[in-house]
């Protein structure tokens, strides 16, 4: 069984969608999840999407393409420095005084949001990996320094969360992770991130000494 229409294809080994591709479009394009050919329908009633050849076995779903577009979204906003990629935190999942300090000054504020080059060059992130086996796991990204000795680990839940054992995992091993929810804005290709769970509290307390400068000055 396959799931007939999926948003994101492989083209050149970039990541294609929907609104970039035009009827007659030429090039090749191939599923993510099984490399198969996948081809290209605009018709005057679907909405136009990819679609795997009727012979195909992949299980490739909406949330799996969602799952492997995040990852190297992810991945790819790194390698280009992309300042623009946010991560939202919840306020009450912040550190206490952070989050008393944010609310002092907006009553009503529900989000923190960092973008992803704040934690790049707090975690002096020099390598990317997606799906890169550590020890007996696979975080979806890990980022490391050029020492090799600080890691962080990105989670992407789509349709299931981090089991306690890997957070467990990540806790003893020192490795800092932030898992979280992708959000596909408008123009069914950029994505924002909700964070659901983080060991991130000594990154967050450096924000908050940038906050009180913001204010102090
Ligand atoms: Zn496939």
């Amino acid at each position: 069984m396959h799931v007939s229409s999926i948003p994101y294809a492989l083209c050149d080994e970039e990541m294609v969608h929907i609104p970039d591709v035009r009827k007659g479009d030429r090039r090749l394009f191939s599923c993510p999840e099984c490399g198969e050919g996948l081809f290209f329908k605009a018709g005057e009633i679907r909405i136009p999407h990819f679609s795997h050849y009727p012979e195909s076995m992949c299980s490739m779903s909406l949330e799996s393409a969602l799952h492997y577009y995040a990852k190297h979204y992810i991945a790819s906003a790194i390698k280009k420095r992309d300042e623009n990629v946010q991560f939202k935190f919840q306020v009450d999942t912040l550190p206490d005084l952070f989050r008393r300090s944010l609310l002092l000054f907006d009553t009503n504020r529900s989000e923190y949001a960092v973008s992803i080059m704040d934690l790049v060059r707090y975690f002096e992130v020099y390598n990317v990996n997606v799906e890169k086996m550590f020890d007996i796991y696979k975080p979806d990204v890990l980022c490391n320094d050029y020492d090799l000795n600080r890691f962080l680990a990105f989670e992407v839940a789509v349709t299931h969360y981090s089991t306690e054992e890997k957070i467990a995992f990540y806790l003893e091993n020192d490795i800092a992770y932030i898992e979280f929810v992708p959000v596909v804005h408008e123009d069914g290709k950029t994505l924002s991130f909700t964070v659901e769970a983080h060991n991130l509290d000594e990154f967050l307390k450096t924000r908050f000494d940038i906050l009180i400068k913001s204010f102090v000055h």
